[in-house]
């Protein structure tokens, strides 16, 4: 990939980081708001549903931070925008819409199909990872 191009990846992948961070401040915030007891038991029960929300939405946040944090290691040591299963570019139609992907869409796909057979199966690994660490 051009250098121009990863730039422009890395300028995008840090704002959504920044964003992200200041995000999961606000959940931050609002967690420690559900968790202060609440005399009303009509807003306990809001309360519950709330804070449900709120775990999942900072558990995703997390995830999702990772996976930026990742991509941004990628345009480092130079495998940004490369398949971790083939080996092959990565459309850049693809990393426009989708930045921290790692796979091409046709691994992409046959990872939905493999899924969708194993349920509840381990995420396969690919090997070429660890190679580039
Ligand atoms: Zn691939």
């Amino acid at each position: 990939m051009r250098q121009r191009d990863l730039k422009s990846f890395r300028k995008l992948l840090t704002r959504q980081l920044d964003q992200l961070l200041m995000e999961a401040e606000r959940t931050k915030d609002q967690v420690k708001e559900a968790e202060e007891p609440s005399s009303d038991p009509m807003d306990q029960a809001s309360t519950v549903l709330d804070m449900d929300f709120l775990l999942r939405l900072r558990d995703r946040e997390r995830k999702l931070m990772v996976k930026i944090k990742e991509a941004l290691e990628r345009i480092e040591n130079g495998t940004f925008g490369i398949c971790e299963e083939c080996g092959e570019k990565i459309s850049e139609k693809r990393l426009r819409a989708r930045p921290v992907a790692t796979l091409c869409i046709d691994c992409k796909h046959e990872q939905e199909v493999s899924e969708k057979r194993v349920r509840h199966s381990e995420p396969r690994k690919s090997p070429t990872l660890w190679l580039h660490m």
